[in-house]
Parts: C-alpha cells; structure tokens; sequence
C-alpha cells in the first residue's frame, strides 16, 4: 500500500466547524434544500467535464450519456445522488470538501445575526452548498474519481458531521462522484419514491441533464431484467427553451442554482438575439446585495457557454463593474469552445455584446422603476450606491443612468434617497435653471446647513447628498435635461431668474455700503480665509463658507483627507448675512479687540455649522466664554 493510499484522518477548520454547526442548525426548517444543492454541484460537475472534454475527448471514458441518478434504501435509511461528472481527485477532495478556506469567511460570520432566517439566507449565499447534506445525514460518505484517472485512484471521504473527516483512496469504476447520505431519524421522509420526485420536479427541473430514479413497477407486474430509469426533470437548458414554456417558479429556481442565492430575484429579462451575433441571454435582477459586493476581489459577471457547453464562471466582460450585482447566462453560438479569458478581452464582438446587454440591463431598470416603483426603491437601497459609479464608468449611458439616480430632498421629509431627478425636474420654479444640491456627511448636517436657508424662504428644491460617492458622481454628470447642477456650497449665490431685478439692485446696494466692514473683517481674517462678502443666501444664519466655484467641495476634501490623502491647499470664502443683528453690531463695534474676537467667533461657527472641525477649538471656546463674561456684566 503506498502512502497515498492510507486512510487519514483530519481536523476541519475552525470557520468550517462552525460554519457546519450552522448549517445544520439553522437550515432545518427547509431541509429538503440539500437534495437541490448537491444536484447543483452534480450538474455543475457534467458541465466541467464537458468543458474539459472539448480539448480531451478521453476524459468521457467511453460514456458521454452524462446524468445524475438517485436512489434510496428505506431499511438502511440511505439515500445516495451520484454523478458521472468531472469527479475529483483525493487532494481535490480535501481542498474542497475539507475546508472552506474561501476569502471572506471571517468577514461572512461577522455578517450572521443570529436571526435563524436571515442566517440562513447568508449561508445559502456564501455558497456552502455540500455541507448542507448534513441538514438531513448524520453521516455522509462521498466516493469520487476524476475523469481519466485509473480506477484505482478513487477517493473515499467519510464525516459524521462532527470536527473531523477521512480519506481514502479506493477502487472506483465510474468516474464522477456518488453521495451516500445516511439519513436523520426526522428526515427519513427523503427515502421515499414520490417526496423525492415532487423536491427534483421543484427545484431541479431545470437541469440541464437528466436526473434520474429508479422506475417504479406498477402493481402486478414483474420486474424487467435490468431495472429501467426514469428522468424526472426537463432536461434541458432552460435558457434554450422559449419564453412562453417557462414558468415564473422554473425561472426562480435556476437562478438560485447559478447564483447561489437563497432569495428570489426581483425580475429577469430572457433574450435570444440572431443577426450579425447570435446569442442568447438570461439576465436576473438579485434582489439583495451579496454579502461582498464592495470586495474588490469578489466574483462577479456572468456564466458563459457556448453551444449550450459551459465554458467558464464569472465572465466578466460581458457587464460593465457598475452592473456587478446581475447574474444569468449568456451562450453563444459564434464564439469558440476555446476561447479563454484572454481571448474574450480582445475580442471586439465582446464589446458589442457587452453593449448590448448594459442597455438591456438598464432597460429593466427603467422598466422596474416605471412600473414597480416600490420594488425599485428597494433594489436601489440595496444597488444604489453601485450605480452611482455608472455615469463614471460608463460615459455614453450617463442620460440612462442619470434617471436611474435616487437622492434624499428637501421636498420630503424623509432621509430616504427615493427622489428621481426627473420628479426634481418636473417640480422646478418657473424661472429655475439649475438643480440644486448640497454634499454633507449626513442628511442632519445636510438640512440644518445655512446654505439652505435662501433655498427653504423661496420655496426652492434642494437635493441632499450624503452618500461618499455623491460629489464624485456630481462631477460625471454635467447637466440632466439640459439643465446643470450647482452645489449650493460652492461659488457666488446665483438664482438667476429666481431672484427680481430689484432684489439684485438691492442687493449691489448693500454690497457698496458694507464696503469697510468687510474689508476689516478680511485683514482680521486674511490667513484664514480668500475673499469677504456680503450674501443673501442666509436668513437666520449671521455668516456662511463657501468654497469657491473651481475648487473642491468641503465634502469631497474631508473624505479624501480623512483617507490621508494630500488635497490642493484652498482657502474658503466667508459670506456675511447683513440683515442679521449680529452682523450690524460688528458693523458698530468700536473696540478693536471685540470686533476681532466677534469675527473669529462667526467665522468659526460657519465652520461648526458646514460639520467642519475648527482649527484651534480652544481659541473659540476662550473667545465665546469672554463675550458672554462681558454680557453678564
Ligand atoms: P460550491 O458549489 O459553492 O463551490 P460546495 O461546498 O457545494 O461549494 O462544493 C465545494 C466544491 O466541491 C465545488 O466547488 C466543487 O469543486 C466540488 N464538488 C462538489 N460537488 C461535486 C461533484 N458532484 N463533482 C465534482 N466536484 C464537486
């Protein structure tokens, strides 16, 4: 006996303990779960081979009649699926069947609530879809051998559901991998003929290669000779079956088989298109976010075939990044059963399929958002924040995506992001010319900034940005409808036709007047701030920053300093309120050092009031603490 070949025994990893116990702990109330996920793999294991067996014929072994058959034995209380797939070898074995070492792990458990649905929700997303054969077996013995290795080379993996596992190496006819589940006492409802069939008919039918039982004997009939099978499902792929044939459940159910997502999808869009490139495509709408859908290295894109083979998981380059969160199936029938990652960067009718299916997605979209506009508030509480990476990446679909876009607005009262630019659009003033916006770090900094003290006295929209991306999307998106945006911290107040011509002569007025008190609150001011000024965006408020037209907003600049980056040095604009009784006492101040004192404390609370941390507090609060000792006196 070679080395090899001995039985060994060892230890899961601490996470796949626990990740284990979970399973069979949380997942019990939709036991009959285990028999879709190891049909799953059992399918996934024939499209390997046959992907496998494009370049290397002798890998089938004689047999390409791939299926996957299930059988049980009600005395022994066993059910077995076995698959004549791609099978594994015994490292393989251990590397996936021993350990769930898959990035994100640690970051997963951090994730479980405790809450027995939503737990198990996320598991089925993570995608531990074997273990989940402990649900219903308090043994699990798995007998595997990959195509094209020697009989002798079998595996044999055996684990009581407890920390640890052997393997084995054994003699192995069939290549493939064969299932043997020694059922619960609760669960021995699964060794039985009907149940078994009802649960595959469910959530297997779409399945693309047969999955089959041993054909009962109707009652007064001899056995055959050889026992004849039976396929329950389809058997087909259903991405190549039309429209019409399909069921809403079918639907459903394939896209938890390639999505490992536990959770309905929200909507599909199911296409065949024939012309210059022929393909078809199956796109689904997931309807939460997966638990890394911010990891850089998680995988996205979409299951590629072609001529109904699988070619390869997560082709990426069928979907712009902003469109990460949409699984389906794309099969082609131009492209070559070569063909690899590299080819199909390169390839340019990738590019025109590419652009196919990003409109298409954003058709749904649009769609969703027109008819369901409830179901499309929550895709975009969950997607939201990917889209808003779209008008960067993707410049010829700005317009589409701009509709798309969701804000928080001071025409509601909520903080939810559930207004449409369009609905902006339609509720303009007349005589409005731009859209309005402020960026803050949170929607109470955002309605209580002085900034939009002018916009709430006329009756003036104003979108609330508070979202880390907000500014960095605003400066994709030039205009929307011909209209541009102006960010109401930034710049000179400028209302255009919202403002009489009498308002604005007023105005110029007061600006002449304030003149030397604003010329003495800049030489008090000077290593602070770039320019004086008199507004009229404020009403309640004494002064206000602003940042000036060209520079960067306040927002974007403390977020990319709090990342330790080095942002441009730029000093603000200080904006005074001349109606405001604060303002005309400084006006009137006569002593030197209280007019000092009085403009560092207003510009400092302009600061406080934008969410802004002041550059010396300590000299604040002594200056404050001074002015009111005089005022007690
Ligand atoms: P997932 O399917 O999400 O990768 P699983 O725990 O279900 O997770 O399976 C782990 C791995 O074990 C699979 O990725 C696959 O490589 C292998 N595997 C599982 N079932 C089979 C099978 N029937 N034939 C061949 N390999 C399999």
């Amino acid at each position: 006996m070679t080395v090899d070949a001995q039985k060994e025994t060892r230890g899961f990893q601490t996470e796949a303990k626990q990740l284990l116990h979970l399973m069979i702990h949380s997942l019990y109330s939709n036991k009959e779960i285990f028999l879709r996920e190891l049909i799953s793999n059992a399918s996934d294991a024939a499209d390997k081979l046959r992907f496998e067996a494009v370049s290397n014929g002798d890998l089938y072994e004689g047999d390409s009649d791939l299926k996957i058959r299930i059988s049980f034995d009600k005395d022994a209380k066993t059910l077995t699926i076995s698959d004549n797939g791609i099978g594994m070898t015994r490292a393989e074995v251990i590397e996936n069947l021993g350990t769930i070492a898959k990035s994100g792990t640690a970051q997963f458990m951090q994730k479980l609530s405790g809450d027995q649905k939503k737990d198990a929700q996320l598991i089925g997303q993570f995608g531990v879809g074997f273990y989940s054969a402990f649900i219903v077996a308090d043994k699990v013995v798995v007998t595997s051998r990959r195509a094209g290795t020697a009989a002798a080379e079998g595996v044999r993996w055996e684990c009581d559901g407890d920390a640890e596992f052997s393997v084995e190496t054994v003699e192995k006819a069939q290549r493939g991998m064969t299932v043997e589940l020694h059922l619960k006492d609760d669960a021995l409802e699964f060794a039985d003929n009907w149940r078994l069939r009802t649960i595959i008919k469910k959530y297997s039918d779409h399945i693309a290669i047969p999955v089959v039982m041993l054909k009962p004997i109707p009652a007064g009939e001899d056995a055959p000779e050889v026992p004849e099978d039976e396929v329950i499902n389809t058997a087909t792929a259903l991405w190549t079956r039309s429209r019409s044939e399909v069921t809403d459940d079918e639907y459903n159910e394939f896209y938890k088989h390639i999505s490992h997502d536990y959770s309905e999808p929200v909507s599909w869009s199911h296409n065949r298109v024939e012309g210059s490139l022929d393909y078809t495509s199956l796109l689904y709408l997931p309807s939460r976010a997966p638990y890394d859908l911010y990891n850089r290295d998680a995988t996205r894109g979409l299951k590629l075939y072609v001529q109904r083979t699988f070619i390869m998981d997560d082709a990426e380059q069928f979907l712009p990044l902003y469109l990460r969160f949409m699984k389906g199936v794309v099969d082609s029938n131009d492209l070559s059963l070569n063909v690899s990652r590299e080819i199909l960067q390169k390839d340019p009718n990738i590019d025109s399929m590419r652009g196919a299916l990003t409109k298409r997605v954003l058709d749904m979209l649009a769609k969703l958002a027109a008819n369901e506009p409830e179901k499309y508030q929550s895709f975009w509480n969950e997607f939201g924040q990917v889209i808003k990476e779209g008008p960067a990446e993707d410049f010829a679909n700005r317009e589409k995506i701009a509709k798309l876009l969701r804000f928080s607005s001071t025409h509601t009262d909520k903080a939810d992001q559930d207004q449409s630019l369009e609905a902006y659009v339609a509720r303009m003033q007349e005589g409005q010319e731009k859209i309005y916006y402020i960026a803050a770090e949170n929607i109470n900094t955002a309605k209580s900034s002085p900034h939009l003290e002018v916009f709430r006295k006329k009756g003036i929209e104003v979108l609330l940005l508070v979202d880390r991306v907000d500014e960095w999307l605003m400066s994709h998106l030039a205009e929307f409808d011909g209209k541009s945006f102006q960010d109401v911290g930034k710049g000179e107040l400028d209302l255009g036709k919202l403002d009489s011509e009498e308002e604005k002569q007023a105005q110029e007025k007061v600006a002449e007047q304030l003149k030397p008190l604003l010329d003495r609150v800049k030489t008090v001011l000077t290593e602070q701030v770039a320019e004086v000024r008199i507004t009229h965006r404020l009403t309640d408020s004494p002064a206000c920053v602003v940042v000036a037209e060209h520079d960067m907003g306040a927002q974007m600049r403390r977020i990319l300093e709090s990342a330790g980056q080095k942002v441009p040095d730029s000093k603000p604009i200080f904006e005074l309120n001349p109606e405001h009784p604060l303002v005309k006492k400084l006006e009137q101040e006569s002593s030197e050092t209280r007019f000092v004192d009085l403009a560092h404390i207003l510009f400092d609370q302009a600061n406080l009031a934008e969410g802004a941390q002041l550059q010396d507090p300590a000299a604040y609060v002594q200056r404050l603490n001074k002015l009111l000792l005089e005022l007690s006196h």
